[in-house]
Parts: structure tokens; sequence; C-alpha cells
């Protein structure tokens, strides 16, 4: 999947670049690592998502068959705009644009999977299991250290959490990413869930604010 690169009026510029990689961290927010009976971590639990499981989240989902609880995670996504490493001096500069994310879970799968110690690749990486938004330039977010984010599904609030709730902030979570692999331009951080994970349903309707101007809606197959 190719990521239009955003120029700073926010206009989609004629180059683009593809994402390799999608960086995630597990259990950032407090209420959700309770919700899961998981400790809170000292340091950011990271894994990655191939990008095999890049979708665009205005299609409908396609749901794993036969292999348990599929739940969604809802996770604010930075798109990295400049190649970042362990001797990086900024940041919060690298992020070129604010976007939404589902971090489609095999929970079922991946209960099993840590029971056994094993790596979470097969609950998390499959084919379709990021479903991914248009990306909003920082000067069209208003406060990148407070974003609201929220989704309701058939109507009701699933899920909502801000990035001022981070239990690792934007930085903070750069920092310790790259510290182990390098970013590249169009490589995507995922950046954690809110309490409110849930299992998915054929015919669920997912309506998904970011900062509540943009919105993006869609459907379970
Ligand atoms: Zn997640």
């Amino acid at each position: 999947m190719y990521f239009s690169k955003l120029n700073q009026s926010g206009k989609v510029s004629d180059y683009q670049y593809p994402a390799s990689k999608v960086v995630c961290v597990g259990r950032n927010y407090r209420e959700h690592a309770k919700e899961l009976n998981n400790p809170i971590p000292s340091e950011p639990l990271l894994f990655i998502k191939s990008t095999n499981t890049l979708v665009d989240i205005e299609q409908p989902i396609v749901l794993p068959r036969g292999q348990g609880s599929c739940h969604h995670e809802l996770e604010l996504a930075l798109l990295i705009g400049e190649c970042l490493d362990s001797s990086s001096q900024n940041y919060l500069s690298a992020i070129h644009g604010v976007g939404l994310a589902l971090d489609l879970t095999l929970r079922d799968l991946q209960s099993s999977l840590k029971a056994k110690g094993h790596p979470w690749e097969r609950a998390k990486s499959f084919d379709g299991a990021c479903p991914i938004s248009q990306f909003k330039t920082l000067d069209q977010i208003s406060d990148i250290a407070n974003i609201p984010f929220s989704m309701t599904n058939n109507g009701d609030i699933v899920q909502q959490g801000s990035s001022e709730q981070m239990i690792f902030g934007f930085e903070s979570l750069l920092q310790a990413i790259t510290a182990c692999f390098t970013l590249y331009p169009g490589d995507i951080v995922l950046t954690g869930t809110p309490q409110g994970v849930a299992e998915l349903s054929s015919g669920d309707q997912l309506l998904l604010a970011l900062e509540n101007k943009f919105h993006f809606e869609t459907s379970v197959k």
C-alpha cells in the first residue's frame, strides 16, 4: 500500500512512498492494560505488523474465519516523513501526519500464543490486520499533546482516548523505537489503544473520529 505524501498545506503531492513496516506499541494506556489483566510496562512493549496488514479503513473490513474472536484496537497512527534513528535530534519534526488505525487482533489466538510464550504475528499480522485512514498533516491537528479520538460501533461509543493519556508520549515512543529499528519515510507507528477493545462481528458499522473534526466510516463484511 502506498501513502500519498502530504505537503505543508495538506494537499497531496505527486510523490508517494511505500511503508516498509508498521511499528506498534502494546499497553500504552493504563485502563487498557488493566482490562486485559496485563501489568503496566516500565518500557514500551514493541511489536511489528508487516505491510500485508495495511488496507484502506474506508473499505469493508474482512475478518479472518475460523480463528476465534477478532478484536478492534483503535489507535492514533503516525506517518513518518524522515529517516529516524537513535542519533536523531528532533523526533517530533519527523512526524509527517496523524491518522487512525485499527490494530486488529485475533484475541483467542493471541491469548494462547502469550500463554506459550510465542510471538504474536499469527494474531496481529494477518492480511488486512491494519485498516488505516488517510493522514492529516500536523498543521491540521490542533494540539499534538492532546489529540482526542473515538470510535462508535452501531452508534454506541466503544473506545475513546487522547494522546495526553498515553503512558509513553510520541517523543519517548519514537526514541524507544529508534533505539531498536531505524524508521524510514512512509513507515507507520501505532501508538497503543485505550480501553474498550471488543469483538467485531459481521455487519458492524464503525465511525471513527479524529479530534472530532475528521471522520472515517467503515463496516465489517
Ligand atoms: Zn494495539
